[in-house]
């Protein structure tokens, strides 16, 4: 399960802070081969079919009831098999995001987000590709932003052909908003529609959107936000810092948190959601 911290750590390495625009620009050498591999193959095969399919077969929550707390468990057992001592558990990654949040004084479904935020990437044990799990989001069916890393990969992408995919706004209305956008699929989406039914809004953009770098760090794709849209992706900002800087910081005592996280968890959830 390399490449899922590989992807994370590229992530963090591109938008080190303090980078300069000239050092962002160029990513690349914060690539190592996995990462690079990984963009071939995610630029490729997430095409607007794949995502409508993928769609279908998870957003339905078809896969039974568990709680917040047995799924976390769930994603637990995803380890990174390369160094047990620096490298966070999954469970720890959403600690260390979360007490960040509320270390911050924010408020409490601010800081359930940042607990919740990948989730999704479940998907992994149910058997996906990680190119369908994580990665840069970006819009399906219309035209690839330059503002999306290595877009020359998607000359290998079937509906770079398709004329229909290649316009501006593609198969959307110009400004539609991003509820009618299909983005390239993967662990955003999964938990934003488990969680959206329990959540503030503010935290359902925050979950679906934490990986639409081209958006909430380039400002690409407006053509297709409303005003909306707009004002909700600044909590998305506010959020990605988090996600982003919290790496790195000590180690969440799980033991001493948890009572906390449960009293939040139930205070949102039911015991059993659909998943
Ligand atoms: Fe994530
Ligand atoms: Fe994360």
């Amino acid at each position: 399960m390399k490449q899922l911290e590989d992807w994370d750590d590229f992530v963090a390495a591109r938008y080190r802070e303090g980078k300069s625009e000239e050092e962002f620009r160029n990513y690349k050498a914060d690539a190592n081969p996995t990462v690079t591999e990984f963009y071939r193959q995610n630029h490729a095969y997430q095409t607007f079919e794949l995502v409508v399919e993928k769609k279908a077969q998870y957003c339905g929550l078809t896969r039974g009831k568990k709680s917040i707390w047995e799924m976390a468990d769930y994603l637990n057992t995803l380890v990174d098999d390369s160094d047990p001592d620096t490298d966070l558990t999954q469970i720890e990654h959403l600690l260390q995001t979360s007490e960040a949040i509320r270390n911050d004084g924010h408020p409490r479904w601010f800081v359930l987000a940042g607990f919740l935020h990948d989730l999704g990437k479940v998907l992994c044990l149910y058997g996906e590709p990680q190119w369908a799990v994580v990665g840069d989001t970006f819009p399906v069916g219309c035209a690839y932003s330059e503002e999306i890393v290595f877009p020359e990969f998607f000359a290998a992408n079937p509906d770079r052909s398709n004329r229909a995919y290649q316009s501006k706004c593609g198969v959307y209305e110009p400004n539609c908003g991003l509820d009618k956008v299909h983005l390239s699929f993967g662990h955003d989406e999964y938990i934003f529609q488990v969680t959206r039914a329990y959540v503030p809004e503010e935290a359902q953009y925050m979950l679906r959107y934490h990986s639409f770098y081209p958006a909430h760090k380039h400002g690409a794709y407006k053509h297709l936000m409303n005003e909306h849209d707009g004002r909700m992706m600044e909590w998305v900002q506010k959020f990605n810092a988090y996600d982003l800087y919290s790496k790195g910081r000590e180690r969440p005592n799980i033991q001493a948190v948890l009572p906390y996280y449960q009293d939040l968890v139930s205070e949102f959830f039911p015991e059993k959601i659909d998943w």
